[in-house]
């Protein structure tokens, strides 16, 4: 497992070094998550959601949360408002009983 140092920079800034850009498979104006677990943090590609109605799309922390997430079957269910259009819609996503993670998103009610 390779193992490289970068320094961090005014502003804390980093940055992602080539190989772990490919890991990830990001580029510029990609985002990453940091998941941050006792003693070690893990960087993973960030997942985006794409409002159904216009269209805008970024990582879930950027849409509004307008009910507390409720499950449905296996799914966490999560009603997001866009912060481009205002529209409200709900965001699906949860592991299928195959293993399989499945997202995806319906024209809620607003
Ligand atoms: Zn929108």
């Amino acid at each position: 497992m390779p193992r490289i140092t970068t320094k961090v920079g005014k502003g804390y800034r980093v940055t992602l070094p080539e190989r772990v850009r490919e890991a990830l498979s990001v580029g510029v104006g990609d985002y990453v998550t940091w998941v941050v677990e006792e003693g070690a943090v893990e960087v993973v590609k960030a997942a985006t959601i794409k409002c159904p109605y216009c269209g805008f799309e970024a990582p879930l922390e950027d849409f509004k949360l307008v009910r507390k997430p409720w499950k449905f079957r296996f799914y966490t269910v999560r009603r997001l408002q866009c912060p481009r259009c205002g529209k409200v819609f709900n965001y699906y996503s949860g592991k299928a009983p195959s293993g399989k993670l499945v997202e995806y998103v319906t024209k809620g009610r607003a």
